[in-house]
């Protein structure tokens, strides 16, 4: 298995489909800018390998996951708000308000007034 969903629009992200929204790529994951965001950094940091949600991570996923936390971390710091503060958020399953079954990292800073609420 490839690990890609060739519907998927994070597959089609992380495949190269936006480019210039882009923020970081190494070997796991991807980092790239929020297509509706909510506030002024709004990213998105995705596994390169198709995974639907928290719900479908097993025990191998684990360096994954804090390899997400780490790049989020490292694009805050590139940013500027390491010290100002950010949220880490996960939405998992429909009454999260998850809409794209991707795994996916949203790193949020500065003043917003609206988040998915299901
Ligand atoms: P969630 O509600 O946690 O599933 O968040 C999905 C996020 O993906 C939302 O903030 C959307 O604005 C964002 N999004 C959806 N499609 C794209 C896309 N093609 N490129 C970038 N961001 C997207
Ligand atoms: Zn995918």
């Amino acid at each position: 298995m490839t690990g890609t969903d060739t519907s998927c629009a994070f597959c089609k992200i992380v495949a190269g489909e936006s480019p210039g929204r882009i923020l970081y790529r190494d070997d796991l994951v991807t980092a790239f800018r929020d297509k509706h965001p909510i506030s002024s950094i709004h990213f998105l940091i995705v596994p390169n390998r198709h995974i639907a949600s928290v719900n479908n991570l097993d025990e191998a996923d684990e360096q994954l996951v804090g390899h997400m936390v780490l790049v989020a971390k490292k694009l805050a710091l590139q940013e500027g708000i390491a010290e100002k503060g950010y949220r880490l958020l996960l939405n998992t399953g429909p009454q999260s308000g998850q809409t794209v079954f991707h795994l996916h990292l949203h790193l949020i800073s500065g003043r917003f007034t609206r988040f998915i609420i299901g």
